[in-house]
């Protein structure tokens, strides 16, 4: 199943995918992990792209491209994939589009107010980018990781000023991406305000219904 996964930064999607691939088995690419990945290596396109994830502003549309096409020509990509982050602008959807059949797009919103409030409180492991919240998702002991024990960081672009350019260019950029899957007729639409922590069971199985539905069609 070839999945992607939409919605404003903060707005959970990548603490759901994480927590998906776990049940379905498939890889998650996050192009904002890869890019990371690449800044943290000091590669050439990490040294390229530094700057952009820096301030919030996309990455020109060709470096992403490339990475992404790179990444889903990898083995573990065959059976399917997560792809979390990407596209976000039609140059990438319309990229994507002539490599790979996608079977479905969710779409997932919540109010305003929670967006911003998941992105201020935002934690993140350095080795393994699993995502905990200081007040919703709060990691077992102050500053390590449940799960590989490595160290949780603040990241530079979820500081308030930042925040909120990145929720300001998302609408700009991905809004029209969601009416060219409606009418490709694989758009999912979720709007979850319920705290992950407290509701991660009911919150997962909505997902899987939607992935369940349109499997079904
Ligand atoms: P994310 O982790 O998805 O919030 O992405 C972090 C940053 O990586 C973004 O603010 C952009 O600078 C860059 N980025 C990630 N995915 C893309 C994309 N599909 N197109 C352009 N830039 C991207």
């Amino acid at each position: 199943m070839r999945i992607i996964v939409l919605g404003s930064p903060g707005v959970g999607k990548g603490t759901y995918t994480q927590e998906l691939v776990k049940r379905i088995n498939l890889p998650h690419i996050s192009t904002g992990d890869l890019f990371r990945m690449h800044i943290k290596q000091k590669s050439d396109l990490g040294k390229q792209v530094q700057i952009y994830l820096d301030s919030g502003d996309l990455v020109p549309d060709e470096l992403v491209i490339f990475m992404v096409e790179k990444r889903l020509a990898q083995e573990d990509c065959q059976k399917g994939y997560v792809l979390d982050g990407f596209p976000r602008t039609f140059a990438q959807a319309e990229a994507l589009a002539k490599v790979t059949n996608l079977d479905i797009a969710i779409h997932f919103i919540a109010d305003d107010q929670i967006v911003i409030d998941r992105l201020s409180g935002r934690i993140i492991c350095k080795s393994c980018n699993r995502i905990f919240h200081e007040k919703n998702i709060v990691p077992k002991q102050e500053g390590i990781c449940d799960d590989c024990g490595g160290e949780l960081y603040r990241r530079e672009d979820d500081k308030p000023d930042v925040i909120k350019d990145r929720i300001i260019r998302y609408r700009e950029k991905v809004a029209p991406l969601i009416s060219y899957y409606q009418q490709k007729g694989i758009l999912k639409e979720l709007l979850i305000n319920e705290d992950f922590g407290e509701h991660k069971e009911a919150i997962m199985a909505k997902i899987q219904e939607v992935l369940n539905l349109n499997k079904l069609k």
